[in-house]
């Protein structure tokens, strides 16, 4: 009777694995092997790819890429101890030779073989560790769910799986476990600050669980994790924390309240309407303006700031404006049509609360929704007391209270108001503005003119697909089922209108939004309706704050539109500093798959492609260039290892190396220690020990 076959699975250990944590490979084969699983290790693997790919480099990740396709192929099953490596292979590879038939299709054979290890173990083997295991004494672990895993690969459930039912294991949850920890690769490195920031609050995640052991399926993120040295803890942080957790949970239950799977409907339907709409712009654009024009009112067009800022300020001095309401405005703010005004001489207000404060402020918003948050209750109370000579007082509703005051009577003296626009309805030529405030409908009704203020990627086809949209923003924004006030503004005052406006004037916006529109890897940026969600749950963003953004739009969209619209010279940092951990496309009511975009970004930089010649340092290119060239040869490869151990063990304690002041290695060391590369590799450990014995496998 002939024996069945065993699984067999072929050891793709990551180059990580193979030079700083050999033995994590070692007990990777002895629990295949243990699963009844046959092993082999391909020979000649170095690194996937990843690393080049996610800093832009994507010529010398398509070498490295297309080397590990030939070292894989027919292999039936790949298991990678590494969701991110898991998922470049799985994922990105497609990505990445998109435009080469034959690559792709190998990639996509590829993809279908790869599996990271604790699914393989629980998908494909069906393993069951308490069936075999006899390990003594109880661990407490908790786990921490690497991003790319969770994200790209959408492994859930093995890793807690395979705890669960580990004789000795005890499992705890870690608080927050989705977060990020903040490795990102190069993101560590070159953003130490913010890394070491997220690094804190998983360290501190891991104390608050009780938890002996943190575990995860990613060495990056061990490493990175495991090396933690003391970290701060800063008020701003704490107070982004807070407000982000805040917006994010109501974000959240309102998900759970119409369910997770009508979300996701919703979420496409508006993803195709504005696929739609920004497919056909040029159309829809002419549609509003005839039915604006229809509804009495007038439309301009203004390619850039300085002729949109003309126009409102010709508007102004045709009608003898001496002071301006507005609503909030995002448009405005990236005009810099405050300023213009005033030079003018005209007075202008904010009325909305948050807008109203930093403008008191002198300051700018941080937040798409709510732009002062990152003042504090006692620094709004200060100023308020400063600037308004009011007595000091932190109480919420006095303070709403006295603002209410000053600002109805601005509302009354006005001659002009001016608003934004959250959605431009082409049908009926109507603009939409949300609010909890009600000044919007205070500013777009009392004055003699009103002003519309809207980027061109605003207008939507009807007001069928605008229910949609009033579904999906309010509770991406701030959690609230419906918004409080919606106002719908059709052309000025008609002649049987009890109030409203005499003119009404829209100003559309393009400001750069053609760049977006014409790069078709960019042009869903112009999907978004700016509800602050990816930057709630942006682990960058909840540490630093939007003003680091250094313009207008904050967070993870601002980092894909700021590039475009104030040009690459001024915001080539902004695409590198994310760990591209995901957050932001799960979090994004219009699916805008923010990274992807990132990653784009990178590419052009690194590589001085599209509108950015020659925009990345020579630096990041020759050590690109070069960490190509070796991970191309294993033979360097374990070379580089045994120079690299000799000249850093005399700075090493027990293995780690501290802070050191040697070039790049410190920007690590400052306040993680990184292990020494390994005496010998996974690769050197396979040939002499591991690769004639324990393989001939058992069912699984
Ligand atoms: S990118 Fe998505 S989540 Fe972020 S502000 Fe725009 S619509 Fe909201």
């Amino acid at each position: 009777m002939s024996q069945p076959q065993p699984i067999r699975a072929s050891l793709f250990v990551t180059c990580i694995v193979d030079q700083l944590y050999p033995e994590v490979g070692v007990s990777v084969v002895r629990v295949l092997r243990r699963a009844g699983v046959a092993v082999d290790f391909p020979e000649g693997q170095t690194c996937c790819g990843q690393p080049l790919y996610n800093s832009g480099f994507t010529a010398e990740a398509r070498k490295l890429a297309e080397r590990t396709l030939n070292i894989l192929a027919d292999r039936e099953c790949v298991v990678v101890p590494s969701g991110s490596c898991g998922a470049m292979m799985r994922v990105f590879y497609l990505d990445l030779f998109a435009d080469d038939p034959e690559l792709h299709a190998r990639a996509q054979d590829l993809s279908q073989r790869v599996y990271e290890f604790t699914e393989f173990l629980v998908d494909v083997v069906g393993y069951e560790p308490g069936m075999r295991d006899g390990s003594d004494g109880v661990s407490t672990v908790a786990y921490h769910p690497s991003c790319h895993l969770l994200r790209e690969m959408e492994v859930t459930e093995a890793p807690p799986r395979l705890l669960d039912a580990a004789p000795g294991v005890s499992r705890v949850e870690l608080p927050d476990a989705e977060q990020c920890c903040g490795f990102g690769g190069a993101f560590a490195v070159k953003y130490p600050h913010i890394s070491e920031e997220m690094l804190a609050d998983k360290v501190a995640a891991a104390t608050s669980s009780g938890a002996d052991i943190l575990t995860a399926c990613d060495m990056g993120c061990l490493m990175h994790i495991g090396g933690a040295a003391a970290v701060k803890d800063t008020e701003l942080r704490q107070a982004l924390r807070r407000a982000g957790a805040g917006f994010d949970g109501t974000r959240r239950e309102a998900i759970a309240e119409v369910t997770p799977e009508v979300w996701e409907d919703w979420r496409e339907q508006a993803r195709r309407i504005k696929e739609h709409t920004i497919g056909h712009l040029d159309y829809y654009l002419e549609m509003l303006e005839r039915n604006v024009v229809a509804a009495g009112g007038q439309v301009h067009f203004a390619t850039d700031a300085r002729q949109a800022n003309a126009i409102v300020s010709q508007i102004a001095s045709a009608n003898g404006v001496r002071t301006v309401t507005k609503s909030k405005s995002m448009v405005s703010e990236e005009l810099g049509l405050n300023h213009v005004l005033e030079a003018q001489g005209i007075d202008v207000f904010e009325t909305d609360l948050g807008e109203y404060i930093i403008q008191l402020a002198g300051e700018t918003p941080s937040h798409l929704v709510a732009p002062a948050l990152h003042k504090t209750r006692a620094q709004v109370a200060a100023l308020f007391a400063e600037q308004l000579g009011v007595p000091y007082s932190e109480d919420i509703e006095e303070m709403a209270r006295i603002a209410r005051v000053v600002l109805r009577q601005k509302f009354l003296d006005a001659d002009m108001g001016i608003s934004g626009a959250n959605f431009l309805v082409a049908e009926t030529g109507s603009l939409v503005i949300i609010t909890n405030e009600g000044n919007g409908r205070l500013c777009t009704s009392a004055p003699r003119i009103h002003v519309g203020l809207a980027g061109m990627e605003k207008v939507i086809p009807s007001l069928q697909d605008l229910a949609v949209f009033l579904r999906l923003l309010p509770r991406s924004a701030t959690g609230q089922r419906i918004t409080s006030y919606m106002s719908m503004v059709t052309g000025p005052r008609r002649a049987d209108d009890e109030d409203g406006p005499e003119e009404f004037h829209l100003v559309i916006v393009d400001n750069g939004r053609s760049r977006l529109l014409a790069d078709p890897a960019l042009r869903e940026s112009l999907y978004c309706i700016r509800c602050g969600a990816c930057l709630n749950v942006c682990p960058v963003y909840q540490r630093v704050g939007g003003h680091a953004y250094g313009w207008v739009y904050p967070g993870p969209i601002g980092s894909i539109v700021t590039p475009a619209l104030v040009g690459i010279g001024q915001a080539k940092d902004l695409p590198n500093a994310s760990t591209l951990c995901g957050a932001c496309r799960d979090a994004c009511p219009v699916q805008i798959n923010i990274p992807r975009m990132l990653l784009h970004l990178r590419h052009n930089i690194a590589e001085g492609q599209g509108s950015y010649p020659a925009a990345g340092s020579d630096t990041d290119s020759l050590l690109a260039r070069g960490f190509a060239a070796v991970m191309s040869n294993p033979v360097l490869v374990n070379l580089g290892r045994r120079i690299g151990r000799i000249l850093l063990r005399p700075l090493s304690k027990q293995g780690m190396l501290g802070q050191t002041r040697l070039p790049l290695v410190s920007r690590w060391t400052r306040s993680r220690d990184l292990p020494l590369p390994a005496s010998r590799s996974f690769g050197e450990i396979w040939r002499d020990e591991l690769s004639g014995s324990g393989n001939e496998g058992r069912n699984g």
